[in-house]
């Protein structure tokens, strides 16, 4: 079955979930999404890179009111934006699954439905908690 993604250059890999970064050869920086160059030393020795699907909530924010376009949802619901911090770099991105999370909470890589187009699911990247649905 094919995943319909919001933007595959996001994704080194859909089955299983995997986030497609850069690394830098020069000075070590990775970064998400992968850039053609370095952001940090503007070197130009960077490789696509599959980053790590599991880490930590470095910081977190719920939204209690609808975007506004281009972004689109459904069926809006409040929602959790984070910080996850993947080891080699941070990544903003969802946090799904419920609306109250902690510092440092662990969690690992999803695919999410961002919304439905002409009856197909369309995904995009997500983290959820590692412990479930209750805030730990
Ligand atoms: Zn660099």
């Amino acid at each position: 079955m094919v995943t319909h993604v919001v933007d595959e250059t996001l994704f080194a890999s859909t089955d299983p979930v995997t986030l497609r970064g850069s690394a830098c050869a020069d000075c070590g920086a990775h970064v998400f999404p992968a850039m053609a160059s370095c952001p940090v030393c503007a070197g130009v020795d960077v490789t696509a890179v599959a980053l790590p699907t599991e880490g930590t909530v470095w910081s977190w924010t719920t939204q209690h009111f609808a975007p506004k376009p281009p972004f689109r949802t459904d069926e809006f619901q409040p929602f959790s934006i984070g910080y996850i911090d993947l080891g080699p770099v941070i990544v903003e991105g969802w946090l799904v699954g419920r609306t109250t999370w902690q510092i440092g909470e662990p969690v690992r890589l999803v695919l999410a439905k961002a919304w439905t187009d002409a009856g197909i699911d369309v995904h995009t990247f997500g983290f959820e908690s590692m412990a479930g649905g209750e805030t730990p």
